[in-house]
């Protein structure tokens, strides 16, 4: 059987060893091993990776108390140098010491069980049997879990026998009956469990409630602990003080400034506004002076769409029944018209735009279109005249 060196030295991350079994299955890369730290997946944490000779790990399950890892390749050699990633363990080790402390606080101090526990690349979460829990809560419960990891307290794992197991307040039921392995963090917390831990609470570093969302009738709870809430940290701190550098002001006004910034924009919004309203006014009064008949017709190349929209508007709403007016700025036309024309907008429009290979329709009293060359758009102004 192959020693689990995972349990008995976790802190082992590199060891030389003999290959017992190698297998192919389904098209894939198997062996085992005399001994491993290769942890399978289990218990809510992922396998570890790394490498066996010259062959990377992808995966490690445990099939009938066999630790099966799955190969890109069949190393030349049956002794072998095995090494896993150090990094990725300490970071599955810190996140389930978390986890069991994060769990052990929601019961003590709320009475809230936790259903389950994923532990992700890129997110950590616990699902707790709780419709809600409040920020007053979270704040409570974060500071505890915090104050658990600065006691620094040990950490054992043990198999009992079932006489000694009976008398284990075991914070959950385990799923099965025999080695039942324990990791008790002194005083706080029992639990049946099979994956790795921290030797001391203190090892967690630190951990940090990022936020808590509704799932079901359950609560989930998104967090982070040790090396990953260190380079959040990190992240966040930069991100803060080049947005301080930028607004040149501190971190603590940084979002006084946006929020004044974001006050003034809507000021200066406001403004262009009315001043484009009054410009489109002014035009429309010019543009009555060259209509056709009861039509306008106009390319501004100095106006938007929404400038052109609200001249139309202005023109509609005096004697012209009839507006087709383009824009430079976006190479836009729109084609309108008030109760007093007959002419449909939508279908006329429709039906000569894609001969200048424009896009558009509308309603029978407004249209638009759109070009992407500025002749097409001029000679459909041409072509439309004719019909007015
Ligand atoms: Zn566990």
């Amino acid at each position: 059987m192959t020693q689990k060196l995972y349990y008995d030295f976790p802190q082992i991350t590199a060891w030389d060893t003999e290959i017992e079994r190698m297998f192919e299955e389904n098209g894939k890369c198997y062996l085992t091993l005399k001994k491993t730290a290769f942890y399978p997946e289990g218990g809510g944490q992922p396998a570890d990776k790394g490498n066996i000779g010259e062959a990377a790990v992808l995966d490690v399950q445990e099939r009938t108390n066999e630790i099966i890892h799955e190969v890109d390749q069949f190393p030349a050699s049956k002794i072998v140098s095995c090494s896993i990633d150090a990094n990725r363990r300490l970071d599955h080790t810190q996140h389930h010491s978390a986890q069991h402390l994060l769990s052990a606080v929601l019961l003590e101090l709320y009475e809230i069980p936790t259903l389950s526990f994923h532990l992700g690349k890129e997110i950590v979460t616990i699902d707790v049997d709780a419709p809600s829990i409040s920020d007053e809560q979270i704040a409570v419960i974060e500071k505890q879990v915090n104050d658990y990891i600065y006691d620094n307290l040990p950490i054992h794992t043990y198999y009992p026998d079932p006489d000694q197991l009976s008398s284990i307040p075991l914070r959950k039921m385990p799923q099965v009956e025999e080695d039942i392995r324990i990791v008790e963090m002194e005083g706080i917390d029992y639990s049946a469990c099979c994956g790795t831990h921290v030797a001391r609470t203190g090892q967690i570093g630190l951990l940090k409630i990022i936020k808590t969302e509704k799932n079901k009738k359950m609560t989930r709870i998104h967090f982070t602990a040790g090396v990953r809430s260190l380079k959040e940290f990190q992240l966040a701190h930069n991100e803060m003080t080049e947005i301080a550098r930028h607004f040149s002001t501190s971190k603590e006004m940084s979002l006084e400034k946006i929020f004044k910034l974001e006050d003034e924009l809507k000021n200066v919004q406001k403004e262009l506004k009315e001043l484009k309203a009054f410009r489109a006014s002014r035009t429309a009064n010019d543009l009555k002076e060259s209509m056709n008949g009861n039509a306008v017709c106009h390319y501004f190349t100095d106006f938007d769409f929404e400038e052109m929209s609200m001249a139309a508007s202005e023109l509609l709403a005096s004697d012209i029944t009839q507006v087709l007016l383009g824009c430079k700025n976006g190479l836009k036309v729109l084609f309108a018209a008030n109760g007093e024309s007959e002419i449909n907008c939508g279908i006329t429009l429709k039906e000569h735009i894609s001969k200048f290979n424009g896009k558009g329709g509308g309603t029978p009293q407004r249209a638009q279109g759109s070009f992407t060359q500025e002749s097409d758009l001029l000679d459909f102004l041409t072509e439309m005249k004719k019909i007015l």
